[in-house]
């Protein structure tokens, strides 16, 4: 029996090639890990038919010699992120039947790699929550305590990780979707820096913050899935070249070996807001990184207190445009109503949930032109303020250190007012709105409960996030 909860990528790759196992006894061992557990955590949506097929194919190149980074290994995708011919419903109703009639070219670059893709995992609806209780296909249960939550929106995909299910999984992280998840399984989860990862084929839910992201146990193989699905790509304009910013995250960074890299704390930003023993658990991973050779200093960032007020203008008012498109003609469910507008509000009453409804409302409300300036408007220039801000910290430290989430993974239904689920991505938006790339470790427990640290580096440079987290691994 292989068990699946102990490999990493790294130690799968080395498995395979050695003959230790095949891609299909791997494969065949993710499928028996869902049958038997999936039930009761609901991870997936859906297991593809052809997991088996495509781990055969990958058994005969590694039988041929060939080398891949992902050759053989399976992965699952969240919901929202396309393969041709497969369903895609980003969680929603209003796209239950919608199949893919393209591959996102993150999937094409897995597929590439040589990974097996088994399933589609759930997420909260169109991304859009903390908790994956906004799916309309029912929650997703934290494997570590089945009474709470695996974080959202791509909790599926943390889950699946965390249960054993599969060696790795990618989600997408518009305020914190990857990383607050990993943090509520014990697992690691990356957003990179906008526009190193196309996304085209990653179904919209605000396209100024949206990026994809790996799920892995390990800091190691979240580099090696990065490493698969950046760059540029013509399919989105807004990606970027590997050049567009220098190697080091900005220039005249001194700084070049990982002993010497600087972390800042904005201790001010967070520490009235935690609980004692979440400040604590805080405080042993900065002491874990000095013990590494890391030096850290406090640091302000006077502005990052707004970012959850902006967060919550921009992100709804881009919902609400990229969600038109969902007019009961184009995609997924049609509702026949008396007129062709009476179709329209019948599909979108009938297909989307509330809090998606809720969403596309306070981003219609906030792009009218009698409130455009008051709130959009606004939300734009602290967009530009907070990204400033970051970006001059950056010239004297290399990485920046909060925790992921303010609290360990709560119960279901226990944040059933919107607002107090918003309030628990104060940590993680500031990343997306500046475009930073930022990735959570597992920084211990709490009760019995993970907890993230998490880690924020200057635009372009995965480098520091990867280097300061395989050394916080060991
Ligand atoms: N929890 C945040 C929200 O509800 C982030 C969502 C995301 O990153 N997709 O908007």
């Amino acid at each position: 029996m292989i068990d699946i909860s102990k490999l990493t990528i790294v130690s799968a790759r080395e498995a395979l090639k050695k003959g230790e196992f095949t891609s299909r006894e791997l494969t065949q061992a993710c499928i028996d890990a869902i049958k038997s557990k999936d039930g009761e955590i609901h991870a997936f949506l859906e297991v593809f038919s052809n997991a088996l097929a495509q781990a055969d194919e990958a058994d005969k190149q590694i039988k041929n010699g060939v080398d891949l980074p992902l050759l053989g290994i399976p992965v699952a995708l969240k919901d929202n992120i396309l393969v041709k011919g497969e369903k895609a419903s980003a969680g929603s109703k209003i796209l239950e039947n919608f199949i893919a009639p393209y591959d996102s070219t993150a999937t094409q670059k897995l597929q590439q790699a040589g990974a097996v893709i088994v399933g589609r995992t759930n997420c909260d609806e169109f991304a859009m929550g903390s908790s994956t209780e906004n799916s309309a296909y029912g929650p997703t249960k934290n494997p570590l305590d089945t009474s709470r939550v695996p974080g959202g929106s791509s909790g599926g995909s943390a889950a699946a990780v965390a249960a054993g299910f599969v060696i790795a999984a990618l989600g997408s992280d518009t305020g914190g979707s990857i990383r607050q998840p990993a943090a509520f399984c014990g697992i690691v989860g990356m957003k990179p820096t906008y526009g190193r990862v196309s996304r085209n084929g990653l179904i919209a839910m605000a396209s100024s913050l949206d990026q994809i992201g790996p799920f892995t146990k390990t800091a190691e193989d979240a580099e090696i899935i990065y490493n698969v699905i950046k760059g540029q790509d013509r399919m989105d304009s807004t990606t970027l070249d590997g050049k567009t910013f220098p190697a080091h995250g900005h220039e005249g960074n001194s700084r070049e070996k990982s002993s010497h890299l600087t972390i800042g704390v904005p201790r001010s930003f967070f520490e009235s807001s935690l609980d004692k023993a979440v400040l604590e658990n805080f405080n042993q991973a900065v002491k874990k990184f000095e013990s590494l050779g890391y030096k850290t200093k406090d640091i302000e960032l006077p502005t990052l207190k707004y970012s959850l007020a902006v967060y919550y203008i921009l992100m709804p008012a881009e919902v609400s445009s990229n969600l038109a498109r969902f007019d009961g003609v184009k995609y997924g469910l049609h509702v026949d109503g008396v007129n062709s507008i009476d179709d329209y509000f019948k599909t979108r009453g009938e297909g989307f949930g509330p809090e998606t409804r809720r969403r596309v409302i306070l981003g219609t409300y906030v792009l009218s032109s009698g409130y455009y300036d008051a709130y959009y408007g606004t939300a734009v220039n602290m967009k530009a303020a907070i990204t400033k801000e970051l970006r001059e910290a950056f010239k004297d430290v290399d990485l920046i250190l909060t925790p992921t989430t303010p609290t360990p993974a709560w119960k279901f239904g226990e944040k059933s007012d919107p607002l107090s689920m918003y309030l628990a991505d104060i940590f993680t938006v500031p990343a997306n709105i500046s475009g930073c790339p930022s990735m959570s470790l597992p920084s211990g427990e709490v009760d019995g409960l993970p907890l993230g640290a998490l880690l924020t580096a200057d635009l372009g440079n995965e480098t520091a996030l990867f280097e300061a987290g395989k050394s916080f691994q060991g």
